[in-house]
């Protein structure tokens, strides 16, 4: 099979499926239906999903150039995914939409069979080929600067390659990826430390200038591993990992568990098992994968150092000193992979909205033992349709009109709006909530709709009335 005829069968079985379907929403001059800012994974399908549904007066915009959104031709330092090849990801249950159908249709069966992880490059191939096949409406280049309310609905400013926009919209989803509610979470030691010292994982690194160099990398997760490969790869003369436990984590507890019972159940469990749950995970960690940490001790340059916390920075002339719970020595270049946090101080399109969003902490039955500013407690405490609630309310009404469809959704819907496995049940659960709510927004609308409706399915020719009872 080409590309070409499995365009041909997603095209028939879209049309056995009777999608998209007809547009349904009323109108309103001038005004988006749905905005949905990030057109990574997460993005297309929500906006994939709307469209089949039929709100199609929606696009997305995306701040990355065409083709590059998201980190997989950025920032993910892997080769491949992480994920086994044969997840459905974004495919909405849409079998030509699949990674596999994709591959298969290009190169062959066997291919497929022999195919071990997928090339993160391949990833972003597929994703490429998703937005078109779809016909998404995407602008890239376009970075969402400010957003509030307005009357019932929302004020959308963007910078756009042609200067400011400024656009109203009756929903925002924020599908703006692992950083969308923050940025890299970075330890306490190299706030304001000069940046030619360091950097964070996600950052634009220029690996070339570190050949011949000592590098250190904080963390034992995916990214440092990805970090210290491509540091070595690049010809580091040594690379330290810090890493403050006595060993590398080994087990992914929740992928383990995975079923279609966490992808819907984590949704709804009550809080106090959401929180011991993702707690219980976060303190477990996830392990990075074993290729990932093969390809660094394959350097015999490489070096771990368990129970090794770093505790100070400072410069040393041009070199940087790091104190450890272990001692302290020199390095040319530190890479925190210290992951990312939600803050919304780094979001200053966010601003107008971030005071009155509560998050987890904000709840009064928020554990005692757990830290408030921690991962979880600076979580935001979503709705069941992935809007933020107000700290007080009637002080931003505009929040229930904007919907976290991020990696920050999780603790209160599950691993639905981040990774690849459940993205699908995600974003059919944004758009079945968009389609409701639409629908009662406007059920005057509706119902006049209904009222005007007059296509006769019967022509008067189909029966004619009885003179009589029988015995009259
Ligand atoms: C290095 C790495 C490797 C990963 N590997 C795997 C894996 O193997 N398996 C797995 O299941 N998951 C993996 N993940 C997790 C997850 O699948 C990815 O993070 C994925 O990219 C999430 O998709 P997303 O759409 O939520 O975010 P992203 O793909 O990050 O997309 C968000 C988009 O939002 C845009 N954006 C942000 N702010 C704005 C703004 N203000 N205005 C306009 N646009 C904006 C960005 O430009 C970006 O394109 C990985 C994550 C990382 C970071």
């Amino acid at each position: 099979m080409s590309l070409a005829a499995l365009e041909a069968r997603l095209a028939e079985d879209l049309a056995c499926l009777d999608l998209p379907a007809n547009p349904w929403v009323p109108p309103r001059e001038g005004v988006t239906d749905v905005l949905v800012v990030g057109a990574g994974m997460c993005g297309l399908a929500a906006l994939a999903q709307l469209r089949l549904w039929g709100i199609d007066r929606s696009l997305a915009v995306d701040a990355s150039p065409e083709g590059y959104e998201g980190p997989w031709e950025t920032f993910a330092r892997m080769r491949t995914l992480r994920s086994p090849k044969s997840l459905t990801g974004p495919a909405l249950d849409l079998p030509a939409l699949t990674f596999r159908a994709w591959f298969t249709a290009q190169w062959g069966a066997a291919a497929w069979e022999a195919l071990g992880k997928i090339p993160k490059g391949q990833w972003m191939d597929y994703l490429r080929w998703y937005r078109k096949v779809l016909a998404l409406p995407v602008r890239n280049g376009t970075r969402l600067t400010g957003l509030c309310g307005e009357g019932d609905l929302l004020r959308v400013e963007l910078a756009t390659p042609d200067g400011p926009e400024s656009l109203l919209a009756r929903r925002v989803v924020l599908a703006t990826g692992r950083s969308g509610l923050g940025g890299g979470a970075v330890p306490e030691v190299l706030q304001g430390l000069d940046r030619r010292y360091w950097a964070h994982s996600a950052d634009d690194i220029d690996f070339a200038a570190l050949a011949g160099r000592d590098v250190a990398v904080i963390g034992a997760g995916a990214s440092a591993m990805d970090n210290a490969a491509t540091a070595l790869e690049a010809g580091a003369a040594r690379v330290d990992l810090l890493i403050r436990r006595e060993s590398i984590p080994a087990v992914n507890k929740l992928t383990g568990i995975g079923s279609p019972g966490t992808v819907e159940g984590l949704a709804v469990v009550p809080d106090a098992w959401k929180l011991k749950i993702h707690d219980y995970c976060a303190r477990e960690q996830v392990p990075p994968p074993r290729h990932s940490v093969l390809r660094v001790s394959s350097h015999p340059n490489a070096q771990f150092h368990m129970g090794c916390a770093v505790t100070g920075a400072a410069p040393a002339g041009a070199r940087l000193r790091v104190d450890t719970s272990r001692g302290s020595f020199e390095t040319d270049f530190l890479i925190a992979a210290t992951g990312f946090r939600n803050d919304f101080a780094d979001r200053a399109e966010l601003a107008d909205i971030a005071p009155h969003v509560l998050s987890w902490a904000d709840r009064p039955d928020f554990p005692e033992g757990l830290a408030k500013d921690g991962a979880l407690g600076a979580s935001p405490y979503l709705r069941d349709d992935f809007t933020f609630r107000e700290k007080t309310q009637g002080a931003c009404p505009a929040l229930a009109r904007i919907h976290c469809f991020n990696d920050a959704a999780m603790l209160s819907h599950g691993k639905v709006s981040g990774d690849i496995p459940a993205v699908s049940t995600g974003a059919k659960r944004l758009a079945r909530a968009i389609a409701a709510a639409f629908f009662a927004e406007d059920v005057e609308a509706q119902f006049a709709r209904l009222e005007a409706f007059d296509t006769a399915e019967l022509q008067g020719d189909e029966y004619a009335p009885a003179p009589d009872l029988p015995g009259h």
